[in-house]
């Protein structure tokens, strides 16, 4: 494949598609996609935009980049209740890395639209019989009887969506973000005392600054990113906030991939959307843009470089991810990045590391030296969690918190080792609590020291474990102290 190839949103079709859906009826899906193609943007190109510019500011060290949420979300769990604990959690543990790096932090969720999953295999043997493999909510549904792949689902995806953008939108513009409450975004159920004295003095000093502020009359965006071009936000409540999914199903991803103008020389990108359609013969350039999320990745998967998806992915607009497992050979990194960044544009391209705690001293360094030596500029973002899953003796899927910590450790030592610098974070994350207000038991470890026995207890995940909020925040800690150094 080569990038002077006509591309075209459709053009991945003449490729080979990994993890394909076979759906049974081909007419009940066209059906579903033409409606799809006439709803409205989920983001706006602008947002889009906006995101690439901040994600150039990481790629030249200037910001850090938090990537994360579920593995899967589920149209169940679009409640009003989990997203505000996802947002609460995001927030908190954006702070204490703002806190202590001194960095602005661009958040992006895996949310809003983090549906589909790959699977290792097409099917399963569940209660003796074969079944197909669950795909995700977008595809077909987790009961063993309901597994025929259901185009109608792929619109429900986009209504869930849109409500739970709409959601995190109206959060987002009515103080929830707002540095005077940090404790209204969960802090109440962190059970640990020293893990709550910890975010209570960073919330103290805070309170303490942003009096100081308001006292010699220079509060303005503390929460906001002051890197933004066309200026930060000028309220403490608002902060800049990205959704993220990975582009697995590209009929749904080709169905709201539209045409906008491109921005010019000199226009911000927070000026208003151009939507109106551009005809006159001076028309300005347009780009495809997906505009089902802000940010969008390919998996380890499906990251062939002759796929259906790179083909797909090279033609959006969007800033992407690239997942980089051990099985990514150095040339192949470099002909991946020559064919989705031809023009080596900065804040294009993310990639996501994720090899094992156990093979990360095998990798990483070979491809760091491999993307220098190209000259391709990247974000580096460190996923410490895929390469590190294994099954608990009671069969429960889970990661250990000593095992993350340490594929994150290695991370940050062989970028220095390079004379480069770790981004940021990919993690699978959950603010999630139970009726009771306990948290999700699913990783073992962490500063309340969740012993194997308790997995059982509130694992809620249908998909891969994650991090609960207490332990998330004791990553937040740890990566916080290391930039303080
Ligand atoms: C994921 O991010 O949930 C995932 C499936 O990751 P990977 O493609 O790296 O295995
Ligand atoms: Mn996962």
């Amino acid at each position: 494949m080569f990038a002077s190839e006509a591309w075209s949103p459709a053009s991945w079709k003449t490729k080979s598609i990994a993890q394909d859906v076979g759906y049974p009826d081909p007419t009940h899906l066209s059906k579903v996609l033409s409606k799809i193609e006439k709803l409205p943007p989920l983001v706006t190109p602008s947002e889009i935009e906006r995101l690439r510019y901040q994600l150039s500011a990481v790629q030249r060290n200037e910001a850090f980049l938090l990537h994360a949420g579920d593995c899967a979300e589920s149209f169940d769990a679009c409640t009003h209740e989990n997203i505000s604990a996802k947002i609460g959690l995001i927030l908190s543990f954006s702070l204490i890395l703002i806190w202590g790096a001194r960095l602005p932090v661009v958040r992006i969720g895996r949310i809003a639209g983090q549906y589909a999953k790959p699977r290792s295999s097409p099917t399963e043997k569940i209660g003796g019989r074969e079944v197909l493999s669950f795909r995700g909510d977008n595809v077909n549904g987790l009961d063993v009887n309901d597994r025929t792949p259901d185009p109608e689902r792929l619109l429900s995806a986009y209504f869930h969506s849109a409500t739970t953008i709409n959601y995190v939108r109206g959060l987002l513009t009515s103080g929830f973000a707002s540095l005077h409450h940090p404790r209204d975004w969960s802090l109440s159920h962190v059970r640990s005392p020293s893990l709550r004295k910890e975010f209570e003095t960073i919330v103290d000093g805070l309170s303490d600054a942003l009096d100081f502020s308001r006292t010699i009359g220079a509060e303005s965006g503390a929460a906001a990113a002051p890197f933004e071009r066309g200026g930060g936000r000028d309220t403490v409540g608002e902060v800049d906030f990205y959704t993220s999914h990975e582009g697995l199903m590209l009929e749904y991803e080709q169905a709201l991939t539209r045409a906008f103008p491109l921005p010019g020389a000199g226009v911000s990108p927070s000026a208003p959307d151009p939507i109106a359609p551009q005809s006159s013969k001076n028309a300005p350039k347009k780009g495809f843009y997906n505009t089902s999320a802000h940010f969008l990745w390919i998996g380890d998967r499906t990251r062939q470089l002759t796929g259906a998806h790179v083909e797909y992915f090279r033609g959006i607009r969007n800033p992407i991810g690239v997942k980089v497992g051990p099985s990514m050979e150095g040339e192949e990194l470099v002909r991946l990045l020559d064919v989705v960044n031809p023009d080596k544009e900065p804040g294009r391209v993310t990639l996501i590391t994720r090899y094992g705690a156990g093979k990360i001293d095998n990798h990483l360094a070979a491809h760091i030296k491999a993307v220098q030596a190209s000259g391709h500029g990247v974000v580096w973002v460190c996923d410490p969690m895929h390469g590190n899953t294994q099954t608990s003796t009671s069969g429960l899927k889970t990661r250990h918190f000593g095992t993350i910590i340490s594929e994150l450790t290695s991370c940050l030592r062989i970028h220095a080792e390079c004379n480069s610098r770790l981004g940021g974070v990919s993690l699978e994350f959950t603010g999630e609590l139970n009726e009771e207000g306990f948290s999700v038991t699913e990783c073992v470890g962490g500063s309340m020291e969740l012993g194997e026995e308790e997995l059982p207890m509130r694992y809620q995940s249908f998909c891969d474990p994650r991090l609960n909020f207490e332990q998330s925040l004791d990553v937040a800690f740890m990566i916080s102290n290391h930039y303080k150094k």
